[in-house]
């Protein structure tokens, strides 16, 4: 259903599934040769937080027990 690319919003028929939302392999690849410490980086990392971060389980780490 989600058929594009969750950075830049390109639709695909291929490429890599993170927590079921697709990358394209154009930016998987500008994913695995980015530098950390770029503006970029932070831009992509944002980009799959905001798309993946509500398919996490709340409570998931061990000490966090604080379901609300
Ligand atoms: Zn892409």
């Amino acid at each position: 259903m989600n058929k594009e690319c969750i950075i830049c919003r390109k639709p695909l028929d291929n490429g890599i599934l993170i927590y079921g939302r697709r990358i394209c392999e154009n930016c998987e690849r500008r994913l695995l040769t980015i530098e950390t410490s770029t503006d970029f980086y932070e831009f992509y990392k944002n980009c799959i937080k905001k798309n993946i971060v509500q398919l996490i389980p709340r409570g998931v780490s061990d000490k966090c027990q604080d379901y609300r």
